[in-house]
């Protein structure tokens, strides 16, 4: 069987990626089955690199092809912040409550039309042979004025969509999983996924 590393050590992420993934008959790994692999540091300067880093560095450990993911928020009014520093916003170790009150406090005076955000996920495809692929989704919303909700992770009590009148962390999984940047970006993967394992 056709064998895929998904290269985080993240159990919450492997799952989602797996459940994703799901329906192409592929056997999935994660780096938890490779304790013994180091990953590079996140150097890149761009979700791209960073995703490209990840994945040729497992590929050329293990020998098997490898999916390196990076995403991230990127606020309007902050040109683009926190983007690829999204995780440690507020400095290290990383802290999501900590990350969402400092949002909130740049945001502080920036009236409600103007909070515009996105989330973005992209994702790098190694195969064999060198060959690199890459693809990215994106899930387009506001920041809302306080959190609100419970499931979820990260910025989701703060991400809100007008169309929905909630935030993800309202909204729950099942929205989310159709909806998120991490879906749309498997889905914009897909052709490559499958030129890769010769799916038709
Ligand atoms: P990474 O892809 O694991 O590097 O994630 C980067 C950071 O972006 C996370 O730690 C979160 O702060 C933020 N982030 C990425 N995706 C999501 C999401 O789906 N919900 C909320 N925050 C997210």
């Amino acid at each position: 069987m056709s064998k895929l590393v998904i290269a985080t050590r993240n159990k919450g992420k492997a799952k989602e990626f797996g459940a994703l993934l799901a329906g192409l008959g592929l056997e999935i790994y994660s780096l938890l089955d490779f304790p013994e692999l180091i990953l590079p540091p996140e150097t890149g300067r761009t979700f791209e690199e960073n995703a490209i880093l990840k994945a040729s560095s497992v590929r050329d450990q293990t020998g098997l092809v490898a999916l390196g993911d990076d995403s991230g928020l990127e606020v309007e009014v902050l040109n683009g912040a926190p983007g690829i520093f999204s995780s440690r916003f507020a400095g290290e170790p990383p802290d999501d409550e900590r990350n969402n009150q400092k949002l909130l406090a740049l945001l502080a005076r920036v009236p409600e039309d103007k909070r515009k955000a996105r989330f973005r996920c992209v994702l790098a495809l190694a195969g064999d042979e060198g060959k690199m692929y890459t693809a990215e989704g994106r899930l387009e919303g506001y920041i809302a004025l306080e959190p609100r909700g419970s499931y979820g992770f990260g910025y989701d009590p703060l991400f809100y969509l007008p169309e929905y009148g909630r935030t993800l962390a309202e909204l729950g999984p099942e929205v989310k999983d159709k909806i998120s940047h991490r879906a749309r970006a498997v889905q914009n993967l897909l052709p490559a996924l499958k030129e890769v394992f010769g799916i038709d």
